[in-house]
């Protein structure tokens, strides 16, 4: 069915009926320019408009489909031909074009024909372009976004530093579509129309010694691809350290807890205890209780960039024995004898 002959094509393409050649093409360049579906969000109505004007310019292009289309329509381009005659033959062939619909099976190929015609279309368009490249616009600079990413290391490598190799989901514009999303008015075949494809990247990143949990680590330039001459986003790390079977960790500070004996805790006592640079000795108080807290300044995690230490806070447990010895049972019971504390008598 040819739909365009409802259509008036010289006013979508704002052009006279005697426009030449010349001025066809140029336009349409100007039209394409404005309407193509990339810098109109790839709205429904940008892609009809953008097809729209394409059909006009292809048929008005081709000599005798304009012959055709201008008989039909009654345009007369030429001002020595009988207008008269010309508008009522047009009138007529309309008219019988219209009733016989069915039969008009002829342009049933049109998008194959549009598209090779588009890409002639485009090729002609770019080789008159070559002159006047430096008029035209240059693109928009855009940025690559930042990706973020968690890492988990262990706590010997938070203090000593290591390295990771992480594998990163990049997003670059579709290289097929160059981003445009449609190649001759059709979603791009390689991204489906998004304009970007998914890429995985491998990126080896030092990490520091001395890192904290939650520290963030940038990795310059490693984010999604900038375009047009915009910056490539970055990578962020972020920090996880995982909590070992003797540490926890709370920023720089270390935690921990220690197990002590009932006798140490009553008379005090100096102990051995872990700590993230090696076993250090520690002083228990005399009469300590269980769940006392105490804090080792500087055995926590350092921040060389900030010169900061944390500390290492040690919670400690009185822990029974799993059994008594004769003698520690004959102990306890002259312990018992001589207590003099009524621990219960509050509760009364
Ligand atoms: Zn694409």
């Amino acid at each position: 069915m040819k739909e365009y002959l409802n259509k008036d094509l010289y006013e979508i393409l704002d052009i006279t009926s005697d426009a030449d050649e010349v001025q066809i093409k140029s336009a349409y360049r100007k039209m394409a320019r404005k309407y193509h579906p990339d810098v109109n969000n790839n709205t429904q109505e940008s892609i009809e408009k953008f097809k729209e004007i394409t059909e006009a310019y292809e048929i008005l292009l081709d000599v005798n489909r304009r012959k055709e289309y201008d008989l039909l329509r009654g345009y007369t381009r030429r001002k020595t031909e009988n207008t008269e005659t010309n508008r009522t033959q047009a009138h007529k062939a309309y008219s019988s074009v219209s009733k016989d619909k069915p039969k008009q099976k002829k342009n049933d190929g049109t998008k194959d024909s549009f598209s090779k015609i588009f890409n002639n279309i485009m090729d002609g368009l770019f080789q008159s372009e070559q002159p006047h490249k430096e008029q035209k616009k240059k693109p928009k600079p855009e940025n690559g976004r930042n990706i973020n990413f968690t890492v988990s290391i262990k706590l010997e490598e938070a203090i000593n530093g290591t390295t990771r190799t992480v594998n990163v989901l990049h997003t670059e514009k579709c290289p097929k579509c160059e981003g445009r999303k449609f190649i001759n008015g059709a979603k791009c075949p390689m991204c489906k129309g998004t304009g970007e494809i998914s890429i995985h990247k491998r990126i080896n990143v030092k990490i520091p010694a001395g890192v904290k949990k939650g520290s963030k680590i940038r990795v310059a330039n490693e984010g999604d691809k900038g375009y047009n001459g915009g910056k490539n986003g970055d990578l962020f790390l972020t920090i996880e350290i995982e909590d070992n079977r003797l540490f926890k960790f709370d920023g720089l500070n270390v935690l921990c807890e220690i197990p002590i004996t009932p006798y140490e805790a009553a008379l005090g006592a100096t102990i051995e205890i872990p700590s993230v640079s090696g076993n250090i000795s520690m002083k228990i108080p005399p009469l300590t209780t269980s769940g006392q807290k105490f804090r080792i300044s500087g055995q926590g995690l350092k921040d060389e960039k900030k010169g900061k230490t944390g500390d290492e806070i040690v919670t400690v447990k009185i822990e029974m024995p799993k059994d008594l010895s004769d003698r520690e049972k004959e102990l306890y019971e002259e312990l018992k004898k001589h207590s003099t504390q009524k621990i219960r008598e509050n509760l009364k």
